[in-house]
């Protein structure tokens, strides 16, 4: 028997294959399915207007068509933050979050249930790895939240569970069904996905022909030393190794490598830190986000957060030495729905 059409899971160009394929059919109808589950988000896409005359496919996608996302089993909303949990088919539990912001909104997607990083001051990486999400379940993130909040939605970023890198693959299918002009519509310059720094992922993505994706580097720590204590993945994949392969990746001209930093306090904020940044970024076009670092229920008790004025130290030390710095809000933070707070079995029930 042949496998069930995922719409989730394909491009425009991919379901006109898939139709002709199947049943001999061209690119209209292809056309008014896509359009249908995409731009009408009606799930049950047999139903498009102009296909009703053909009796024969409208009964065969009815049969074919498989729609799984997963199921929606709680929402929390918080300074118009919202964390939607997904309960996929196996069971298993992601997370991801919207932040609204004036003219659009952002959604931080889930790459994997779980992670395999370890990074000591995440959240996400107590709970271990799971498994890998399938296109489906990525980009099911994404129409889910569209159905809900409409086309505000603009803007997507890997950063919630997971390490993209680790699921190569399914996220680049995922980037190429998301920005898909006739679907979703979500331009790749509107696309940013971060790693923790897998290096061979860094290389694969500067050989495929995506100029416009934004990549984004959790850099976190300056040295070796400290590095290799907070970032497991320093061990294999050292800072100057990393270094390298960013200088060597094609960036556009007027885009930068987003490096963001969790500022732990006492921990990666001292002046050293700030040098050692510094000249680390210095043969780099990199833009750095610092991130006050957000405890969650399993790391309160190893790290601090920092305070405002600790925050504003490290910035000026950045900006004094020339580097492009901004300070992401990290809101969500009472929702346990911030940055490396995603974890399926925090979740806070209204
Ligand atoms: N694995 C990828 C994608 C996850 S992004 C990556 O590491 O880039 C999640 C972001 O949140 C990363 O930049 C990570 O460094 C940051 N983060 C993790 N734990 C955090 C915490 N407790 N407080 C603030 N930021 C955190």
């Amino acid at each position: 028997m042949k496998h069930m059409i995922r719409l989730l899971e394909m491009t425009y160009d991919n379901l006109a294959a898939a139709l002709a394929d199947r049943y001999g059919k061209g690119t209209y109808h292809a056309s008014m399915v896509y359009k249908e589950f995409y731009k009408n988000r009606n799930p049950r896409a047999w139903t498009a207007r102009g296909i009703e005359a053909s009796t024969g496919l409208v009964a065969q996608l009815r049969r074919d068509l498989a729609f799984a996302p997963g199921n929606v089993v709680d929402e929390v909303v918080q300074d118009g933050v919202a964390k939607f949990v997904t309960a996929l088919a196996d069971g298993h539990r992601i997370e991801s979050v919207i932040l609204p912001l004036e003219t659009h909104h952002t959604i931080c997607v889930s790459s994997q249930a779980g992670c395999r990083m370890g990074c000591r001051f995440c959240e996400t990486a107590r709970m271990g790895f799971v498994r890998h999400l399938t296109v489906e379940e990525i980009v099911g993130q994404v129409y889910t939240a569209r159905q809900r909040y409409g086309d505000f939605i603009r803007n997507v970023v890997f950063m919630g569970m997971g390490e993209p890198f680790d699921n190569f693959d399914a996220v680049i299918q995922a980037v190429r069904v998301l920005s898909d002009q006739r679907g979703l519509d979500i331009a790749q310059r509107y696309i940013t996905v971060s790693t923790a720094g897998r290096i061979d992922g860094i290389e694969k993505l500067s050989a495929l022909d995506m100029p416009h994706l934004k990549l984004a580097v959790s850099l976190n720590a300056p040295n070796d030393t400290l590095r290799n204590t907070l970032m497991p993945i320093n061990n294999t994949a050292p800072l100057a190794m990393l270094q390298k392969a960013l200088k060597a990746y094609p960036l556009k001209k007027g885009y930068n490598i987003m490096v963001a930093y969790v500022l732990i306090a006492g921990v990666n904020d001292s002046s050293d830190c700030a040098r050692q940044l510094t000249d680390w970024l210095a043969p780099l076009r990199a833009k750095v986000n610092l991130i006050p670092f957000n405890p969650g229920t399993g790391t309160s008790a190893l790290y601090r957060p920092p305070t405002e004025t600790e925050i504003e130290i490290f910035r000026q030390k950045l900006i004094d030495a020339g580097v492009n710095v901004q300070k992401r809000l990290s809101r969500g933070c009472d929702l346990m729905a911030a940055c490396g707070q995603l974890s399926s079995r925090k979740t806070t029930r209204r």
